[in-house]
């Protein structure tokens, strides 16, 4: 066989360029499917698993798809260029898609001359394992090509190139040469799971960026780990008296938020390996799992900098916010009735414009520039717990001077004072308690008046200077403790 096509395990799966079964029916779901896009969903060390389940479950007469054309089931199969198609099952002609082809006398005779070179290969394997074996004298029962029948009633036998015990745990070896079909390979993991024994391929040599295709079948279903058994390896066996392999595996790391594959050359020793029956996997390195907590931290990356842009985006925000309300009080403090009235009132509408785009303006076409003012003042008292920009003396003459002039701004004054925490300073004022009686007195009206209710634009603007976006918080919505806020 010239030349060797290898595929990176993460990179997208190809079909073959002309595929003869151009559409196949998925048999759960009915639908027809694309042969080229459905091969390209999957990344390569996918492909290789998919093909391996879908060729198992057609042994159980299970097939998951069928030719969209003549309703056979079909599996995947793949070139030797590492490109992958759908086979029919059977074909009798009936289909014109042609998907197995037969053999020339040429092509029979170069396979049986690979068989004889290869039988030699296998008998070295074989005789390298069996020393290895032999160095570690835990292993029992070492035996080559002994018939392992079938437990338990279960049917068939198997003669595994090698078989050994290690306490109460079988082991079957087999030696993995380039002509074990896929079917062979899944039979045996068949039979061995249900046997609750252990089974290792050995290959002779392996190197990442040069793959047969039987040695991605064993690497891809023994979740990435691969086994040599060479002279190196029984060299360090009989050295340490315990059992060693030559292991290849791939280790994950993450690159930007892609994982990206290292390939790791490793001299292990069995006490490190790890065995899963069920799935029938031997490993040194678990690489399922540590590719699925990368994928955990990737996500969790992600997230991180979600938040972390949401946080800048928020804090941007309230720095903008900060900005507007800083103009709106300096246009209100800076302003002296001496200056010019055009002027002040340009800046005013612009203002009004940027609030109005924050939503928080005035709806109006010449908005009130007094209600901005009396807005400003109002916070600066509450703030400084005297009057600021008022005419008055003390924040009990502010209480009554809004009662009677501007009763839409009382509530909202109660709960300034609230939140800047000056509200005893009202209750320090109103020496004479008539403001107390007064609040006492018309706390009916003020609750069912509606003219104690500040328009809606108004609030959320007086809302949004004070620092307070929290409407209900301000304004005469939540009349449940109101009075409480206006007299103790
Ligand atoms: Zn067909």
């Amino acid at each position: 066989m010239a030349g060797n096509v290898t595929i990176d395990p993460r990179a997208w799966a190809e079909a073959v360029k002309k595929p003869a079964i151009q559409h196949v029916r998925s048999l759960k779901s009915g639908l027809m499917l694309d042969v080229r896009r459905l091969i390209g969903s999957f990344r390569y060390q996918h492909a290789i698993l998919l093909r391996q389940k879908l060729k198992s479950q057609m042994k159980a007469n299970e097939s998951r798809f069928s030719c969209a054309t003549c309703g056979v089931p079909v599996y995947l199969a793949c070139s030797t260029s590492k490109r992958f198609f759908f086979r029919h099952r059977h074909e009798d002609g009936s289909c014109p898609a042609i998907t197995r082809s037969s053999f020339t006398e040429a092509d029979i005779r170069a396979m049986q001359y690979r068989g004889a070179q290869e039988s030699k290969a296998h008998k070295r394997v074989k005789e390298l394992l069996i020393r290895s074996l032999a160095a570690d004298a835990r292993f029992l029962d070492q035996q080559c090509e002994k018939t392992w029948r079938a437990s338990e009633g279960l049917a068939g036998l198997r003669r595994p190139d090698v078989s050994a015990r290690i306490d109460s745990l079988r082991l079957a070896f087999e030696v993995q040469l380039s002509t074990t079909f896929l079917d062979v390979v899944l039979s045996r993991r068949e039979f061995y799971r249900s046997e609750r024994a252990a089974l290792l391929w050995i290959v002779p040599n392996f190197h990442p960026s040069y793959r047969r295709m039987t040695d991605d079948d064993i690497l891809f279903g023994n979740n990435s780990n691969i086994f040599v058994v060479d002279d190196a390896s029984v060299a360090a066996s009989e050295h340490r008296g315990r059992l060693m392999f030559t292991c290849w595996y791939r280790k994950p790391r993450v690159q930007g938020d892609e994982i990206v594959d290292d390939w790791i050359e490793e001299l292990v020793e069995w006490d490190d390996l790890e065995i899963n029956l069920d799935q029938q996997t031997v490993c040194a390195f678990n690489y399922i799992a540590a590719e699925t907590a990368l994928n955990q931290q990737i996500r969790e990356n992600q997230l991180a900098r979600a938040a972390e842009t949401e946080q800048a985006a928020i804090r941007e925000q309230e720095a903008r916010d900060q900005r507007l309300r800083e103009q709106a009080f300096n246009l209100v403090s800076s302003y002296d009735e001496r200056d010019d009235y055009i002027i002040r009132e340009q800046d005013w509408l612009d203002l009004n414009r940027s609030l109005t785009e924050r939503e928080c303006g005035l709806n109006s076409k010449q908005p009130d520039y007094s209600k901005l003012a009396r807005m400003v003042s109002l916070i600066e008292t509450a703030r400084n717990g005297r009057p600021i920009g008022f005419g008055y003396g003390s924040l009990a003459e502010i209480a009554h001077h809004l009662f009677h002039q501007h009763p839409d701004y009382l509530f909202a004054f109660g709960h300034l004072l609230d939140a800047f925490g000056t509200k005893a300073i009202l209750d320090r004022d109103d020496r004479t308690g008539k403001w107390k009686m007064k609040v006492a007195k018309e706390r009916e009206t003020m609750r069912s008046d509606p003219k104690f209710k500040m328009p809606e634009d108004e609030e959320l603007l007086l809302a949004f200077l004070s620092g307070n976006r929290s409407r209900s918080t301000l304004a005469n919505n939540d009349s449940s403790n109101t009075d409480r806020k206006l007299a103790a």
